[in-house]
């Protein structure tokens, strides 16, 4: 104060004004820059939230990514609205990997928060807020504004975040909403599920006339005499009231279902309880994150399985990764656990990602069962009150183990000190569609390096990159090379397909030789799984006189027909229309069914083993939660004895009863027109076959075409090695992964040829710093999805930080030139850095 203004330096006036840099949940590069008005400046930290307005009276959910005093030139700036939430959403070690994967997957930032953030943390202007179709009508828990917006959403049912702002009259509405979804009474409309929704349950508590402070039942003249009463004539009711008595003595909460189900006593005695005054009932809030379990023990492990363990510590000391290669059932799971409790012990977090289908079954109910409610699941199947009830308790630390697929990654940990990829080999976790397209394993390992922590990845078929990286180094390689049970690893055998048809012995989809198997297996009780990677019953129609085919009207694929729907579906696009009797294009009565699916062979199934009880696993037949793990626990209580399925039944599946398993068409896995092809059908095999013989004697046999190629050999001989080794020489040769970097660029657009042009322009400019490096464009092998058009182009890159930086900022130029071109800025680009 006081001092005047040094020559060559401006007077700090107004002094010491703030601003935020913002994230914003928005497909936009970078920051956004805000003032902070002094009123709302005290506490606000990075990763604090924040209300700003954007674009035309937009409002928006922000996060803070910096704070600091230097103004911007050259624009006006906006205040912040309101601070939602000052507490951080996620800390730095969080923002920093953020940052990654914005940067490594040439995403915008803000598409990276709207994947990371559940969606109450991410409400937006455009979101309209409707009334929980559950909402009750106790509202003694809303504050005045709540309030005012909750008695409006039950009269309108439906509001814009704007209509809310003219309810309460002023412009800070997030914070009330927010409050509202979590008292359960409204939500937003995007959400096909109720968001936050607290589970209740009623407490038994003895009625305020009888209570003593304590809340136990006082001993006044008039409950002596009403037990009298109950002892002569309602001795049931007396058992109830003694049972809760006994139950509440050491303060203890007492449910009602407990309480009846102790009891055994009906409910109208219960209620007889409640009228006469002597008890109530009170509504209490669950944790969802509680369920009944106790805490376990920890398996003890096997010479061979402690051994590796301790390698795995030794790993550690000198890298951040280790690749686990353990063969299937060698008990890789109680390896997870204990190092997972290991770092708990420490007082760190650990995480487990398991790919997305696994999740559901056997896996979290083996952690469950040994960690009890310190254990998080984290799953996209899950309502979003869940996920945010996990979110919470790991922001808090109070989860401090947790198992999740793919988007587990975005969990706020406070201190994460182990991260266990199992399967790392697994594609499904590449995200696809939307972006951000991130791989979770390679994110978790970065994740964890953030926080000092260390990473296990675990498969029977590890990835070619994963080994690559064991073999030069760059992970610690343990291996556990022997099955926990002991039993040996199946005997795979292949089945000659044109051997068979020659000897008359293939009359379906079903080799003979297969048959006979599968009849002596159910004999002697035992279980099958027949894998096929299609289903519905046939994916062509042709027209025997003309050659018509249907296709999908929106995509270019044909149809797959569906026989227990009579109907004609699109994979793609979900496109369906009914069954056909005669060709629409010249009448005939002559319809090929070309292809077989799931459909097709379990009714050929039910023809040929007409005894056995047979299942099916897909996409169909599974469309919940709760359907899979209806099927699962169907096979494993043995009400089920042949499952056929797609993919669905190669992961995690873990019983004991299968002695055979069947691969039905080896070749369709092998056709792809892509350079993971091998790498695919090789670990696919592998790991169907590894879902035999885990308790007994297994076999797994092959059907193909082609019986000579020498991916069968590794199969049968278990090798790996062998396998890798093939492998590794043809993406030298050909230069793929893991030799190269790939990025693929999608572009789609309605019209073909405006696509075409906008992909040759891409590619020109492309070229011009990156020269060969730039593949395309080309027509992908499915031209046309959803009535748009596609073009690929493909980026192969030297591993190089130079290289990688250069494609960065060429694609950087590229992307700012199409969204401002005449021609072109109607046309979608996608970006896949490290496509699978
Ligand atoms: P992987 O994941 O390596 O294929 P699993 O972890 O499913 O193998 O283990 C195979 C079987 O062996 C499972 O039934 C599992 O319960 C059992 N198992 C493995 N390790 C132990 C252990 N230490 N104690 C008891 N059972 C174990
Ligand atoms: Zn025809
Ligand atoms: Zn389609």
């Amino acid at each position: 104060m006081g001092s005047a203004p040094r020559p060559g330096k401006l007077p700090n006036f107004p002094l010491a004004m703030l601003y935020a840099d913002v994230i914003l949940p928005l497909p936009l590069p970078g920051t956004f820059t805000y003032e902070v008005p002094e009123a709302l400046a005290e506490g606000l930290t990075t990763g604090s939230s924040v209300e700003v307005p954007f674009g035309r009276s937009k409002l928006y959910t922000a996060l803070v990514a910096a704070l600091h005093q230097n103004k911007p030139e050259g624009f006006e700036l906006k205040p912040i609205i309101s601070v939602i939430e000052l507490e951080p959403l996620i800390g730095e070690s969080h923002l920093r990997f953020w940052r990654w994967l914005s940067e490594y997957y040439l995403h915008p930032l803000g598409e990276v928060m709207a994947a990371a953030l559940p969606a109450p943390y991410r409400l937006s202007s455009e979101m309209r807020i409707t009334l929980h179709p559950e909402a009750g009508e106790d509202y003694s828990a809303l504050d005045d504004r709540a309030f005012l917006v909750a008695e409006a959403l039950t009269i309108q049912r439906e509001l814009s975040l704007k209509e809310i702002q003219k309810i309460l009259q002023r412009k800070t509405v997030q914070p009330v909403i927010q409050a509202l979804i979590k008292a359960g009474f409204a939500q937003l409309q995007e959400e096909l599920r109720p968001i936050y929704k607290p589970k209740m349950r009623r407490v038994v508590v003895a009625a305020e006339a009888y209570a003593d402070a304590g809340g136990k039942l006082n001993d006044s003249d008039e409950l002596r005499e009403l037990f009298d009463q109950l002892e002569k004539r309602a001795p049931r009711q007396l058992s109830l009231l003694m049972a809760w008595m006994h139950g509440s003595r050491d303060g203890l909460p007492v449910y009602r279902k407990q309480l009846l189900q102790r009891t055994g006593v009906s409910l109208s005695s219960y209620q007889a309880l409640l009228d006469k005054g002597i008890l109530e009932e009170r509504e209490e809030r669950v944790s969802r994150l509680e369920g009944e379990y106790s805490e376990g023990v920890l398996p003890e492990l096997s010479a061979a399985q402690l051994q590796a363990l301790e390698e795995i510590q030794a790993e550690h000391e000198k890298h951040h990764s280790v690749l686990l290669h353990g063969i299937t059932s060698s008990g890789k799971t109680a390896l997870y656990m204990h190092l997972m409790a290991q770092c708990a012990a420490k007082g760190r977090q650990a995480l487990m990602l398991v790919p997305e289908i696994a999740l559901t079954t056997q896996l979290s109910n083996r952690f469950r069962a040994v960690f009890g409610p310190r254990l998080g699941i984290y799953h996209s199947r899950f309502s979003v009150s869940e996920r945010v009830e996990i979110w919470q308790a790991v922001a808090k630390g109070e989860l401090d183990l947790i198992i999740g697929a793919r988007s587990a990654v975005f969990l706020p940990f406070k201190d994460l000190g182990m991260v266990v990829v199992d399967e790392e080999h697994d594609q499904s976790y590449k995200q696809h569609d939307p972006a951000p397209r991130y791989h979770a394993r390679d994110a978790a390992i970065y994740l964890a390096h953030q926080f000092g922590g260390k990473s296990v990845l675990g498969s029977a078929t590890p990835s070619l990159e994963s080994y690559t990286n064991a073999l030069d180094q760059k992970y610690g390689l343990v291996r556990l090379s022997e099955r926990f049970s002991g039993q040996k690893l199946p005997d795979v055998q292949v089945v000659n397909l044109k051997e068979e048809q020659h000897k008359q012995r293939l009359s379906g989809h079903l080799s003979d030789t297969l048959i006979e198997k599968m009849n002596s297996a159910l004999e002697r009780g035992e279980q099958i799984i027949l894998f096929q990677n299609r289903r519905g019953y046939a994916p062509t129609i042709r027209c025997g006189q003309c050659g018509w085919v249907p296709q999908c009207v929106h995509c270019d694929v044909s149809l797959t027909y569906h026989k227990n729907s009579d109907q004609l579906r699109c994979h793609l696009c979900g496109y369906r229309k009914p069954g056909l009797s005669s060709c629409p294009s010249c009448g005939s009565g002559q319809l090929h069914y070309q292809g077989f699916g799931t459909e097709k062979i379990e009714d050929e199934l039910a023809l040929r083993f007409t005894s056995a009880r047979v299942a099916r696993m897909d996409l169909d037949t599974v469309s919940g939660k709760r359907d899979h793990e209806r099927l699962i626990s169907e096979f494993e209580q043995r009400d089920v004895d042949v499952l056929v399925g797609t993919q669905m039944v190669t992961k995690g599946l873990d019983f004991a009863g299968v002695s055979l398993v069947g691969i039905l068409n080896a070749d369709a896995l092998l056709w792809f027109p892509d350079f993971r092809s091998t790498e695919r059908a090789f670990q696919l095999m592998a790991q169907v076959s590894g879902r035999a013989g885990r308790a007994g004697h297994g076999e797994v046999l092959i059907q193909t075409w082609e019986p000579g190629r020498v991916i069968f050999q590794q199969v049968i001989g278990h090798d790996y090695e062998a396998f890798y080794q093939a492998e590794i020489a043809q993406r030298r040769a050909w230069t793929y992964p893991p030799f190269r970097r790939l990025i693929r660029l999608t572009l789609k657009h309605r019209d073909a040829e405006k696509v075409g042009n906008a992909a040759r322009f891409v590619a020109t400019a492309l070229q011009k710093g990156l020269g060969k490096r730039v593949l395309g464009p080309a027509v992908p092998p499915v031209g046309r999805v959803r009535s748009r058009y596609l073009q690929e182009l493909l980026l192969k890159l030297e591993k190089s930080p130079q290289v990688a930086q250069l494609a960065r900022r060429q694609l950087r130029q590229v992307l700012d030139q199409l969204a401002v071109h005449p021609q072109f800025k109607s046309v979608e680009l996608a970006i896949n850095v490290d496509p699978m």
